[in-house]
């Protein structure tokens, strides 16, 4: 019930902005979903906090399952075809470390604005990690690193070489259930196990020396760091990668677009190539960066197919 109260899509040009030939090609709704609103869970999952009722010093029972504040869900492909059965994954994870490597692999930014709009759908709190700082990069980095500063993101600065930022990246996953995640080459593992020894196998973020992954399970996992926090598997990360945005939420998960999104002449408006567009004006007046656009365009577009 309170799913609907939030809708705010009109499918109309907006009564003071219409044009002499009235037309729009969209009826889509937009609707904005709120992190609090989230349906009370009916299963148990890994993540999930619970009320207890204490029964003797080793035993308690679970009398109630708490609200979610997200959950990672799996998409499988269920029995019958087309229908598509969704499962919680992980629950209550609540930051992604989103590495990448300032070179070796060069940094991919399109990348990187994806990870950032999934992790937006997803309502996850992000942190954008730099690694391979010691290696000779490309002022291009940095700037394009600012950028994201800008936008509100935090932007950390690590290398596992020199141990820059490890500290720093460790005091922040320490009240947080964390998962690590980017290409593969940046680093991650290295990360994993330079703020806690043996965690990149415990985490399947590499596979052990017997080659018998434990990780072929489809469930995910969620690992104590010894500083405080918790770090979740690479199940977790395969999760949020096939996290799926709807088309019409894509805009609101690039957060420099919002201020924007009630503005456009058609308030069914994409924001690809449409007149009076407000944030196609904003990118006009560079006021939101190109390359950030451009980005929207290609998921939107792939979203489309
Ligand atoms: P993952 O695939 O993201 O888990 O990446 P890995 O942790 O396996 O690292 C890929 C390669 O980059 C390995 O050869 C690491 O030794 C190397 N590497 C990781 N972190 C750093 C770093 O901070 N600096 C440098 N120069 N190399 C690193
Ligand atoms: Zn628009």
């Amino acid at each position: 019930q309170a799913q609907s109260a939030k809708a705010t899509g009109k499918t109309r040009p907006r009564p003071d902005k219409l044009p002499a030939t009235s037309q729009y090609h969209r009826t889509e709704r937009i609707e904005k979903r709120d992190s609090s609103e989230t349906p009370p869970p009916a299963r148990l999952s890994v993540g999930d906090h619970v009320k207890l009722r204490r029964l003797d010093a080793s035993t308690g029972l679970i009398e109630e399952i708490l609200p979610r504040q997200s959950a990672l869900v799996r998409k499988d492909a269920g029995s019958t075809a087309k229908k598509v059965m969704q499962q919680t994954l992980l629950a209550n994870l609540d930051q992604v470390v989103i590495v990448l490597a300032a070179a070796q692999p060069e940094p991919h930014f399109g990348l990187l604005d994806r990870y950032l709009a999934i992790c937006e759908s997803a309502r996850l709190q992000t942190l954008i990690c730099m690694n391979k700082m010691d290696l000779p990069h490309s002022a291009d980095v940095e700037e394009a690193a600012t950028l994201y500063s800008k936008l509100g993101y935090q932007v950390l600065w690590t290398s596992t070489q020199t141990g820059q930022g490890i500290e720093e990246l460790r005091a922040l996953l320490k009240e947080h259930t964390t998962l690590f995640s980017g290409p593969s080459g940046v680093g991650k593992s290295s990360l994993v196990n330079a703020l806690e020894p043996g965690m990149a196998i415990r985490t399947g973020l590499i596979s052990d020396a017997t080659g018998k992954g434990k990780h072929t399970t489809t469930g995910s996992q969620l690992y104590p760091l010894s500083g405080g926090g918790w770090l979740a598997d690479s199940a977790g990360i395969r999760a949020l990668a096939a996290w799926n945005i709807p088309a019409e939420e894509l805009a609101w998960c690039f957060v420099e677009f919002r201020p924007y999104l009630e503005e456009c002449f058609y308030s069914d408006c994409v924001h690809i190539d449409e007149e009076g567009c407000a944030i196609l004006q904003a990118v006009q007046d560079e006021v939101i960066d190109e390359r950030r656009h451009r980005s929207y365009v290609r998921m939107y577009t792939e979203e489309e197919r």
